[in-house]
């Protein structure tokens, strides 16, 4: 495919980065392999507005991937990490903040009753189950095709996210012997999970799910699908994990729990709570949590875990995310679920716009998408002319037809306005794209 705008300034910096770092990237769907062309190197973002080497302004929907749910730059946000940084950067000991963080979370999330922050999402998975596993006395893991966890090796069988966008079955460098103990079942299909109980009897130690995936696209839980997997989980003996580091503070108050109330035995967090700082948490049942190091014998430590900017920047998101806030963003994610879908009808696209709570993707086939083999069927090339023309008209789209789309509280008029002018050519270069 062909792109009829450049970005020379990005060009080059994607030039220099690709000698000193693999594929020129740190995290690999930012090189936009999965649209091809050059892939954006932002230097500034405020509100809802991306900026990038070129000079170039974007409405930004990726909100670096859900962590920035008050846009870019919001001044309190700012002002918190500024208070922070004046007064040291780390200290490797106990500090208010991360007191302070804890207690937000647990006061936010009912079945959290102990919570242990960490860096990133990936650390906060890596290490519930590793509790899991120690509390259990058992290995299995059973997790669901579609479904990105981050890049535990254990996690890494059909999962999601950048996996799904390179259609890589599976990682080389993970072992056998670490894939050997992950059980991968189709997502939203409960009898596949009664299935794996009855072969395991005794030998998993948890099911892990994202609360409502958004790493196939967003694909969200069949009504019921959750409180099965808590139903037999507790009749076996298996630990409940809902991964909630996309959906956790973003969904609602409470994350997705406070959508669908089931109960998780642990559950991860990220991204939102971190206010775009590394700062990530596992949390839940207090006898669970009281086997972790230093209360019990399960290890796990961080140098930089509950870091004092991290912290600030979190905790002054999460005071400000309010009832009213979440009102607006639900608001704004419906008012651009409708523009898409209405854009892409008047074109005669086939298109499913699928959501969960503010989360939102669109599949481009008007079959119905419930696990992840549904998401592959549809027409990516449709999303490939779609996603390049959004981006030629300023509106910057997850470069990946398997990702979410994000907004935030600072996606006012005029931004949704300009996204609204920027679909109907977008539509038209998706009715007339070919694979
Ligand atoms: N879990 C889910 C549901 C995610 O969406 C992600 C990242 O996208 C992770 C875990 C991993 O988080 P991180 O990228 O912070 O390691």
């Amino acid at each position: 495919m062909a792109y009829s705008y450049e970005a020379p300034v990005s060009q080059s910096l994607f030039d220099r980065a690709s000698v000193v770092t693999p594929g020129g990237v740190n995290s690999p769907v930012r090189a936009f392999r999965a649209v091809g062309g050059t892939p954006r190197f932002m230097v500034s973002g405020t509100g809802p507005y991306l900026t990038d080497a070129d000079g170039r302004e974007y409405v930004d929907l990726v909100c670096s991937w859900g962590p920035m749910i008050l846009g870019h730059s919001h001044p309190e946000v700012i002002a918190a990490v500024q208070d922070a940084v004046s007064r040291g950067t780390s200290f490797g000991t106990p500090g208010e903040g991360e007191v302070a963080l804890a207690e937000e979370i647990v006061a936010r999330i009912e079945p959290v009753e102990q919570v242990r922050l960490v860096s990133s999402g990936t650390e906060a998975t890596m290490s519930a189950i590793r509790l899991a596993r120690g509390f259990t006395g058992r290995a299995k893991v059973v997790k669901f095709a579609g479904c990105y966890h981050g890049h535990v090796d254990a996690l890494l069988a059909a999962a999601g996210s950048g996996v799904a966008t390179f259609g890589l079955p599976d990682t080389p460098g993970v072992t056998g012997a670490t894939a050997g103990d992950t059980v991968v079942l189709p997502y939203n299909d409960l009898d596949a999970v009664r299935a794996a109980f009855a072969a395991h009897p005794g030998e998993i130690a948890c099911v892990i799910t994202e609360a409502s995936p958004g790493n196939m696209g967003v694909v969200p839980p069949a009504d019921g699908f959750n409180a099965g997997l808590k139903e037999l989980c507790a009749a076996d003996g298996a630990l409940y994990i809902s991964d909630e580091v996309m959906t956790g503070f973003r969904t609602s108050k409470a994350g997705w729990y406070g959508v669908d109330g089931v109960r998780p035995d642990l559950m991860t967090f990220g991204k939102v709570m971190g206010g775009g700082f590394p700062a990530a948490a596992f949390g839940g049942r207090g006898d669970v949590m009281a086997h972790l190091a230093p209360a019990g014998p399960v290890y796990q430590a961080g140098t930089l875990s509950g870091n004092p900017v991290a912290t600030a920047a979190g905790l002054a998101q999460l005071r400000l995310l309010d009832d009213a806030a979440y009102a607006k963003i639900d608001a704004v994610s419906a008012e651009l679920r409708s523009l898409v879908g209405d854009a892409l009808t008047k074109e005669g696209v086939a298109h499913t716009v699928s959501a969960a709570g503010n989360m939102f993707s669109v599949f481009f086939t008007d079959r119905p998408v419930r696990d992840y083999e549904d998401a592959k069927k549809q027409d990516v090339f449709r999303f490939t002319a779609f996603f390049h023309s959004m981006l030629e008209q300023g509106v910057y789209l997850p470069p990946s037809a398997f990702e979410s789309w994000f907004v935030s509280t600072a996606h006012d008029e005029r931004a949704v306005e300009r996204i609204a002018a920027a679909l109907p050519a977008a539509a038209r270069a998706a009715s007339e794209a070919t694979a």
